[in-house]
């Protein structure tokens, strides 16, 4: 039985890998500090004896016995990363610095979560992994993108240095079940704003495109990029890309609201477009998005309407 540590085990994203990994027999450690991660999203996993939850923040020092670690903690919505963006930075860097040495001690196999804003507001369209990106060094957004290039380069690092066994997925909007209904997020917002008919709120003119994958097919990329040979970072997200306008239409359409669409500023630094070019992953990991947004939508409308109810 492999015991298996996900820093943010607690938030969208680590909860379902937390659910993937113990439905596969492992032995899962769940750490997370809370900050937007939630007890709800793992509640149903507390009693299984091969689950364990340990509250700690990853910027302090932590000594478990593992064999592979998930490295997903830190806030990813922008409202979030940019409510303590010098935290924000830490979680990213201090927070890889305590993982890698924690992977050394034990030998264990490490995975970081990166994201597709290492790429910023990118000049070359779709983005491929060897784009080394357009990211604003001080900008609002800075303390996650930089953040989160730091910790590639370290991961990096460690593995020419120490010899590691690392791997690096840059993840791509992912949505689904178990989102923080006040992250502030496009999915999150658009679907609660249409539940409640309130107005929906397009940042811009909404011209700005994204490319959402769902959250089960984002979990068989991950699990098989931790089990594959491959170091350099591979791009996981949904190809189908559509404008924040187009995604607007499609909300109010899927649940029949009356909602009206009206129009915010653009936040700063907003990137105007972002594809994932998958290639490397279809090709070296055999793994490729096969939820359609309709069926996505339906799962994920579903859990907010419960939230709501
Ligand atoms: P989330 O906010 O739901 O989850 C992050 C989790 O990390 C939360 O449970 C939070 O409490 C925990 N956390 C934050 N700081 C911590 C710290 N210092 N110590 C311990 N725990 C801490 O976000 P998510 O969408 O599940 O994202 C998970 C990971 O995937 C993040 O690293 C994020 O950057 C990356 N990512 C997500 C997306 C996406 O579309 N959801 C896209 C690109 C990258
Ligand atoms: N956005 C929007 N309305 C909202 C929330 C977000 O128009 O209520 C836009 C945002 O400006 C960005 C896109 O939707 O262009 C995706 O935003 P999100 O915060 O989900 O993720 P990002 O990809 O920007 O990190």
């Amino acid at each position: 039985m492999k015991r298996i540590l996900i820093t943010g085990g607690a938030g969208f994203i680590g909860s379902h890998l937390c659910k993937r990994l113990l439905n596969e027999g492992n032995y899962v450690i769940c750490l997370d500090n809370f900050f937007t991660g939630r007890k709800r999203n793992i509640e149903n996993l507390l009693p299984n004896p091969n689950f364990e939850l340990v509250e700690h923040d990853i910027i302090e020092p932590i000594d478990i016995r593992v064999d592979e670690i998930y490295n997903l903690a830190c806030p990813a919505s922008p409202p979030h990363y940019q409510y303590d963006p010098i935290k924000t930075m830490k979680t990213s860097v201090i927070g890889i610095i305590n993982m890698l040495e924690l992977a050394e001690k034990y030998n264990a196999k490490i995975l970081q979560a990166s994201t597709s804003e290492v790429y910023g507001d990118p000049k070359v369209h779709p983005q491929t992994e060897t784009y080394w990106g357009n990211v604003n060094p001080i900008g609002i957004r800075s303390c996650y993108d930089e953040g989160k290039r730091c910790a590639e380069t370290l991961i990096s690092d460690y593995r020419r240095q120490k010899n590691l066994n690392t791997k690096i997925i840059r993840i791509f909007n992912t949505y689904g079940p178990n989102m923080t209904p006040d992250d502030g997020r496009v999915v999150s917002n658009f679907i609660l704003q249409a539940l409640k008919g309130e107005d929906i709120t397009v940042y811009g003119d909404g011209s700005q495109t994204r490319s959402f994958c769902y959250v089960d097919d984002l979990i068989d990329g991950i699990v098989k990029m931790m089990d594959s040979n491959l170091s350099e970072p591979v791009n996981l997200g949904n190809p189908t890309e559509r404008t924040i306008l187009d995604f607007a239409k499609l909300i109010i359409e899927f649940t029949g609201t009356k909602s009206k669409i009206i129009y915010k500023p653009l936040p700063s630094d907003d990137p105007t477009k972002r594809r994932p070019d998958i290639t490397l992953a279809q090709t070296k990991l055999n793994w490729t998005p096969k939820v359609d947004i309709n069926e996505g939508l339906k799962k994920t409308v579903a859990y907010f309407k419960e939230l709501i109810n």
